[in-house]
């Protein structure tokens, strides 16, 4: 494996970060993860514009072409489909302070891991997950993709414990999203997701979701919901980088829709088919 490192190309063995790295001690840092078919990029930009925004948010100054760099990851690592982590912190401070100087420089690493071409999977070979729901204990500012995920891995593992894939978060009876993945409800045909704020990341795959219904005709609405509404739903999806939209069956061992993938999600599944073909071969289908 060949990972960056603050401007060069190394094996993963040699990659050293140090013990004052405020990415280490704090938390002080963002990230991204974007999956890359044959090489190129899906949603790059998008990802990109989110990165720019958390690091603003953080006020990390740094302005960087990243585009080449992760392409050149991604060749280096065999260019297969692969999803990029890349990761910047405040930097090394040398010593172990809560405040910083404007001065540090950042530090960035990224790397690779395989990923499963959702696309190429067809829908019959996609399985709809179980979720629990549970509550949401993070701060005020989930639109920046911070590395502080101390919650979303607690509520993570307690969904892996309880046998289910995913957890979604609720705070003061409204749902927020998942602990790694957006929300969706399907009720008579129009679509609902819960409104960008502060409360949840700004998902691409959550946009590109909007904007494959807006094109397609579809309905959909973002808005405040709620666990009733949740039950009640005819289908109920998530969605993320890697993971595309997946269908949910079950919540809090309760079956949703019947307990079957749902007509909607297939259609969505499709447009995002259709999408991704595009993308690769510059083709429509
Ligand atoms: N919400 C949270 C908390 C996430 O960690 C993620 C990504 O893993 C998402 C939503 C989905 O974002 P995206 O579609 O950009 O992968």
């Amino acid at each position: 494996d060949i990972v960056y490192l603050n401007g060069e190309f190394i094996p993963a063995s040699e990659a050293k970060v140090s013990v004052f790295d405020r990415g280490f001690l704090f938390g002080d840092s963002v990230y991204e993860v974007i999956p890359f078919y044959r090489g190129v990029g899906f949603r790059l930009d998008q990802h990109l514009k989110r990165l720019r925004h958390s690091l603003s948010a953080l006020r990390i100054p740094l302005e960087k072409e990243w585009q080449e760099m992760l392409e050149e990851l991604v060749q280096r690592n065999g260019g297969g489909n692969l999803s990029v982590y890349l990761q910047i912190t405040r930097g090394d401070a040398g010593r172990r302070t809560p405040v910083y100087d404007e001065w540090m420089q950042p530090t960035v690493f990224a790397c690779c891991n395989p990923i499963r071409n959702i696309y190429a999977a067809g829908a019959d070979n996609i399985a709809g997950i179980r979720v629990i729901v549970t509550a949401d204990l993070r701060w005020h500012r989930c639109d920046i993709k911070a590395n502080g995920l101390l919650p979303n891995i607690l509520v993570l593992q307690q969904a892996r414990e309880s046998g289910a894939d995913e957890a979604l978060m609720i705070r003061d009876g409204v749902l927020t999203e998942g602990g790694s993945s957006n929300l969706f409800i399907v009720k008579n045909g129009v679509i609902f997701t819960p409104k960008l704020s502060s409360e949840i990341l700004g998902g691409t795959t959550r946009e590109l979701v909007l904007e494959l219904a807006r094109e397609a005709g579809i309905p959909y609405q973002e808005t405040d919901l709620g666990y009733a509404q949740l039950l009640a739903a005819d289908e109920v999806w998530i969605s993320s980088s890697t993971r595309a939209v997946l269908p949910v069956l079950e919540v809090d061992g309760q079956h949703i829709g019947g307990g079957v993938k749902g007509p909607l999600w297939l259609r969505m599944y499709e447009l995002f088919r259709q999408f991704h073909h595009q993308l690769m071969t510059g083709e429509m289908t």
